[in-house]
């Protein structure tokens, strides 16, 4: 590894080998070589204190499933908790992951993502975290996908993690708009052609072009995103264009 580390991340899960292949592929692989980021896979049955290493257990008052302990999870987060960590409960009743939330996460310098299993964990766990964040309204089995799942989009954010032909700036949801289409060669596949402004070398109609096409695709795919945008002068512009004018083929 070089340089200096922007950022430490561990994993307190009861199955961290489910991290090892994505975490030893493509950009999360490159940026854990290049020290943009350290990642540490904490397994939580290290810090259970009885002789069969008991990670979780009934619920008192019954009911099915088992909850995990709150001892075990209370020891393995003091055991890596710094003075700056966020630490974080993948949970499916947290805030809802968004590239807004990714931001504010990809500023800490510490992140401890606790992966729950089974039922969840014991309700005084919560005393040792910092907040919960859900991946959206559905169930999974483990809070390890939901942990890769903000890995993922937090290292991409770090300095230095994308390479300098890859921008996180212009990506989707970063200017609250859906991005633009892409093409690339060749200029035509089974009858289908590029956009003719794109071959055309003219930077600001390429540009225009582009913005034109984001605020289509987020009307169309995602208007809750406009709601609350505050719209300037060429995007009014467009936006007429887009609702009075019948455009024969998408891509022009
Ligand atoms: N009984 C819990 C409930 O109803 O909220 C669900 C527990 S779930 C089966 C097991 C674990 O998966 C949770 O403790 C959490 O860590 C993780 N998990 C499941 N769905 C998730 C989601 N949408 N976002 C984040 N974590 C999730």
């Amino acid at each position: 590894m070089k340089g200096k580390v922007h950022m430490q991340i561990d994993i307190l899960s009861l199955f961290p080998e489910m991290f090892v292949s994505p975490f030893e592929s493509s950009i999360v692989k490159r940026a854990r070589e290049k020290g943009v980021v350290n990642i540490n896979l904490i397994n939580l049955r290290d810090f259970a204190r009885d002789r069969h290493q008991q990670v979780d257990d009934y619920p008192y008052g019954g009911g099915a499933g088992m909850v995990m302990k709150a001892d075990v999870i209370m020891r393995a987060v003091k055991a890596v908790r710094k003075e700056h960590s966020q630490v974080i409960y993948l949970s499916p009743r947290g805030r809802p992951l968004s590239q807004a939330l990714v931001r504010e996460l990809a500023a800490a310098s510490h992140l401890v993502l606790l992966c729950g299993h089974y039922e969840g964990i014991d309700e005084r766990a919560y005393t040792v975290i910092d907040q919960e964040v859900s991946i959206g309204d559905y169930v999974l089995t483990g809070g390890e996908i939901p942990a890769m799942v903000v890995t993922d989009a937090v290292i991409r954010l770090l300095p230095g993690a994308l390479g300098a032909e890859e921008s996180p700036e212009e990506e989707s949801f970063t200017g609250g708009l859906l991005e633009y289409p892409h093409y690339t060669r060749p200029q035509e596949v089974e009858g289908l052609k590029v956009p003719e402004v794109l071959i055309s070398g003219h930077h600001q109609n390429i540009e225009r072009w582009r913005k034109k096409q984001a605020l289509k695709r987020t009307l169309l795919q995602r208007p809750d995103l406009l709601l609350e945008r505050n719209f300037d002068e060429e995007e009014r512009q467009l936006l007429m264009e887009i609702i009075f004018t019948r455009e024969e083929h998408d891509g022009q």
